[in-house]
């Protein structure tokens, strides 16, 4: 049980509030305790340094840390103090992700036709030495799939709409049961403005 609550995971804003990452509620508290990291109350925004939060009673029917003298109430969001931004955890390279990625558009020419009809384009074909990679590879609609084949966009005279990069926030990519209402408040902006490696 308080294994499970440890695993939960927290939004993590940077001293901006812009959401960097995701962490475990244990990591969360680990950054609160070192005073690298204050809750932030998604329902007012106060924020809260350890010393305020494990003073805190964890409300009627609200999750909490059982600690051994104390219970801790269970933080979803905090806000880094000293640093930009975590180290970024690596998203993995997988259809489903290049899917996110690239929302369910044809990098081409921008339909949605439903991903039963997109398919994974490597840029640079594979006969050519093209590797399948994040910046290599994007979603196209079978009828640019079908009309680039065996060439790059420069051969085939088709332009990217964006050129594809590796993603970097985890948040994107952490399934739908890993969200957490009061989240909505810090990532609907941001959600879809992926922040990705220069
Ligand atoms: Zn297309």
């Amino acid at each position: 049980m308080v294994t499970k609550v440890l695993q939960r995971p927290t939004l993590v804003l940077n001293r901006n509030w812009q959401p960097v990452n995701v962490a475990s509620v244990a990591r969360a508290l680990v950054l609160l305790f070192n005073e690298t990291a204050r809750v932030v109350d998604p329902a007012d925004y106060q924020t809260y340094t350890w010393a305020d939060w494990s003073r805190l009673h964890p409300r009627h029917g609200e999750r909490f840390v059982q600690a051994v003298r104390f219970r801790l109430r269970v933080p979803e969001v905090i806000t880094l103090t000293g640093y930009d931004r975590l180290p970024r955890a690596a998203v993995t390279f997988s259809r489903r992700n290049i899917f996110k990625r690239d929302r369910f558009t044809c990098q081409y020419c921008g339909a949605q036709p439903g991903s039963e009809e997109l398919t994974l384009d490597h840029v640079v074909p594979r006969s050519q030495g093209g590797e399948s990679r994040w910046e290599n590879c994007v979603l196209a609609c079978l009828a640019c799939n079908k009309r680039k084949a065996d060439r790059t966009p420069q051969q085939a005279a088709m332009r990217l709409r964006k050129q594809p990069l590796r993603p970097t926030w985890k948040l994107l990519y952490a399934g739908h049961h890993a969200r957490i209402e009061s989240w909505s408040k810090f990532v609907s902006e941001a959600y879809w403005n992926v922040e990705l490696e220069k």
